[in-house]
């Protein structure tokens, strides 16, 4: 049987961002369920990348990730992983001053947050309504992430440093006997690693089951989304994404069109998350309520799971009961964000190095991300 130092199990953002990081350092085998990585959360992202978004901590990580996406090494990638967007956060004559101290607030966290006006607002995103632009929060560094690439890179260099891959590969039971764990897989086939790193998704909860390990109580949340022709004649490459304050939907400007959310958060349990007609029709609704778009037609329609904990934090490090079982759960609507840092700061962790240094100076505290913060409550 192969042993590895480190199994890593779920092929999404949140492991092969580990596997990158852990590669050069110890043997790793990555399994994934499917027949394909990323076909679950991690290739249904709305694929935003912003500093104003999540808890400190998710920013924080969201920095670090920002700094490496920007700058990639030698051969991770040979085009841009962020390319420019800006994000506008806009709001109702009810919802000004709710936003407006919220926009004070963001401008102290990212001081290239700006307050617009309702003329300012209008300018910047003229799709809006005037009564759904009394006002708006900009935030222009917001950027595209192109997912496929970071996903890609990560995977690839893993594998350059050494990382097995397999697909199909479905963990169905978990064995720790004399330090190693035994990962028993549902086509028959097992490995033997010294540790399990739970990459695991919606899933990391039941993963964290076979493993004898108690829950973190993970909700998974259904959120749809779909795409729609973009009227022809906008300069949709400078148009900022436009999201309502209360978080009811969003409209992200792409290639020729347009993705739209109502910005759904269904509890689910783990499943391959499918898309409800009716949180479409809600979607439409408010967006054309919103703006001057008509949703004539919808072109693609997907639902992903955004999977959260209580605090809405990442939950990272060793499991404070069962011995060699590492989590990197509860990445919500920011895993692809924060998805570099958070591999590099599992690694770390997992490697027994700490902290690394970049993140700690943005704030960011061990015990914030700890397991070990729902079972010592
Ligand atoms: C509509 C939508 C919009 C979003 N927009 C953004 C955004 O703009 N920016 C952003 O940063 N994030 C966004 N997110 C969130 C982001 O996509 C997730 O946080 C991220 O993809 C989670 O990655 P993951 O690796 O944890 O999970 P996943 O990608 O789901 O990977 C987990 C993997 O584990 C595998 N697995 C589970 N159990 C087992 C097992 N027993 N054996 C083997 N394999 C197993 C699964 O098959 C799966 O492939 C969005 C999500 C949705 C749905």
């Amino acid at each position: 049987m192969q042993h590895f130092d480190f199994a890593v199990v779920g092929a999404g953002i949140a492991g092969v961002s580990a596997a990158y990081h852990l590669a050069p350092h110890a043997s790793v085998v990555i399994l994934e369920r499917e027949h394909a990585a990323a076909y679950h959360t991690t290739g249904r992202s709305a694929a935003l990348h912003s500093e104003t978004y999540g808890s400190a901590e998710i920013r924080a990580i969201t920095v670090a990730s920002g700094r490496f996406y920007r700058k990639p090494p030698a051969g991770f990638t040979d085009h841009p992983l962020l390319t420019p967007r800006g994000a506008l956060i806009a709001g109702r004559a009810e919802q000004q001053a709710a936003l407006q101290k919220a926009a004070t607030e963001y401008a102290r966290l990212v001081p290239s947050v700006r307050w617009l006006d309702p003329a300012e607002t209008l300018r910047r995103q003229p799709l809006l309504k005037p009564e759904a632009a009394s006002g708006g929060a900009i935030f222009e560094e917001a950027e595209d992430m192109d997912v496929a690439a970071i996903h890609g890179g990560f995977l690839k260099a893993a594998r350059a440093a050494g990382a097995v891959l397999r697909l199909d590969a479905e963990v169905t039971r978990l064995d720790r006997k004399v330090g190693r764990w035994t990962v028993c897989m549902r086509d028959g086939e097992s490995v033997t690693a010294a540790t399990i790193v739970n990459a695991s998704g919606a899933w990391a909860d039941v993963l964290a089951g076979l493993a004898g390990a108690a829950p973190v109580g993970l909700v998974p949340k259904r959120r749809t989304a779909f795409t729609f022709d973009a009227p022809a004649g906008l300069d949709l490459a400078h148009m900022p994404m436009v999201i309502d304050f209360d978080e009811t939907w969003y409209v992200k400007p792409e290639v020729g069109q347009f993705l739209g959310s109502p910005a759904d958060e269904t509890p689910s349990p783990p499943c391959d998350a499918q898309p409800e007609e009716l949180d479409i029709a809600i979607a439409v609704e408010r967006i054309e309520t919103a703006t001057s778009l008509q949703i004539r037609r919808i072109k693609n329609k997907w639902a992903g799971l955004r999977s959260f904990v209580a605090d809405k934090n990442l939950v990272v490090g060793y499991d404070p009961v069962v011995a060699g079982f590492f989590w990197l759960a509860g990445q919500g609507g920011y895993g692809i964000q924060t998805g570099e840092a958070a591999g590099r700061l599992a690694a770390s962790l997992a490697l027994g190095r700490g902290l690394p240094n970049d993140i700690a100076d943005l704030g960011v505290a061990v015990a914030a991300l700890s397991p070990a913060r729902f079972t010592q409550r």
